[in-house]
């Protein structure tokens, strides 16, 4: 078992979900003292408070899902540039626990969810490929849960990958800060599948990102992945404001270009610290004052979340690009969630007008009727 399971108490499984393939994995992997079958738990209306999150990370709750899997990107907002994402929302809430995490302000219910039925994914993928087979997607299911920490008991990358392999236009792409990489090792896949890490430095890995695997870890499982011929992608992100910022995240910057060719990486993205007006007070709640992400002066942007002003935004997002371009223009970076302007300072172009990310941020590639889906 690995420490992410370990991390678990108790472990409930919905009684119309129990034949399905993840909860009988998870009665051969879990203690029979922890597991409880129900109908349904306890479900929270309002968000969580600070010590319900907390005690929401140790308890697992197998489910079905009964919404649609697939949907736009929330950061496709008015007046943001956007790169076009689509997610495919696999569970909720995450056993680790970032001090920024944004999944505080809203989770309202009190346990990590993974949803059982795949299979309704599925029908929803199948029935997308019936018009967009020939068409670029990119599709990311690492939005409302980190899409490898828990793998053991999905399996779903598996899963995933083999359908992904019969749409080679798709690109698939796993978000994590785990490194937990084994369901890779075997695989056969079409280049089409993207293992991506969140990543920062490690003085911030150590202070806000709780439970996550070291940088170290990440940046070794991402070699190894890179190894079996899958394409990685880096999202610095949050970039977090502190004294030795430069001097961490240029070293940050470094140890990736000594690591890893430009042909190895699908995209580096770049987001600064953000997150909607009420996490602020979960925030000092949770993590106190000592916490970087609590002592930032943040201010209401156009969309209403909080971020550091403008100026001090410029001159993170400039910093660091201008690191990457010393060892190449061509790595592939770009600013998530981020208005124009600071596009314009901090890479000099728009995306649609730089060839290795024009694809993501054109809308003319973007397929017309998967536009109409919602966030
Ligand atoms: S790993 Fe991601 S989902 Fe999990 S607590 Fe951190 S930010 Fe949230």
């Amino acid at each position: 078992m690995t420490n992410h399971l370990k991390l678990f108490k108790k472990i409930y499984i919905q009684k119309e979900a129990l034949e399905d393939e993840v909860s009988q994995r998870a009665i051969h992997i879990f203690q029979k003292e922890k597991i409880e079958i129900v109908s349904d738990i306890f479900f929270n209306k309002a968000p969580l408070k600070g010590e319900e999150i907390k005690e929401s990370k140790k308890i697992l709750y197998l489910k079905r899902f009964q919404g649609s899997f697939f949907k736009r990107c929330p950061g496709a907002k008015p007046k943001l540039m956007c790169c076009n994402y689509y997610v495919l929302n696999l569970g909720q809430n995450c056993e680790m626990d970032c001090s920024y995490c944004y999944l505080q302000s809203f989770i309202n219910f009190p346990a990590v969810v993974i949803y059982t039925n795949l299979e309704k994914a599925f029908e929803e993928l199948k029935e997308l490929k019936k018009t967009h087979f020939n068409q670029y997607i990119r599709i990311g299911t690492g939005e409302q849960t980190d899409s490898l920490s828990l793998d053991d008991i999905s399996l779903y990358s598996t899963r995933l990958i083999k359908f992904f392999n019969q749409c080679p236009h798709w690109i698939l792409e796993f978000k994590t800060k785990s490194n937990n990489i084994k369901n890779f090792k075997n695989i056969s896949h079409k280049g089409n599948t993207v293992i991506s890490w969140s990543i920062n430095p490690e003085f911030i890995v150590q202070k806000e990102e709780h439970k996550t695997a070291s940088l170290k870890q990440r940046l070794s499982a991402a070699l190894e992945v890179k190894e079996k011929g899958f394409k990685v992608s880096f999202h610095i992100d949050p970039l977090i404001y502190h004294e030795d910022w430069k001097k961490n995240y240029g070293e940050l910057v470094d140890q990736i270009t000594d690591l890893f060719q430009i042909q190895d990486i699908k995209h580096i993205s770049l987001g600064a610290l953000r997150f909607q007006v009420q996490q602020k007070e979960i925030m000092r709640k949770r993590f106190g004052m000592k916490s970087l992400v609590c002592q930032g002066e943040m201010f209401q942007s156009l969309d209403g979340k909080l971020r550091y002003d403008q100026a001090l935004r410029q001159e993170m997002f400039q910093f660091i690009i201008q690191r990457f371009q010393k060892h190449s223009k061509n790595w592939p970076c770009f600013l998530c969630m981020e208005t124009p302007e600071n596009w314009l300072h901090a890479i000099k172009a728009y995306p649609k007008n730089q060839t290795l990310i024009q694809k993501d941020f054109d809308l003319k590639f973007l397929p017309k009727q998967t536009q109409a889906y919602k966030a």
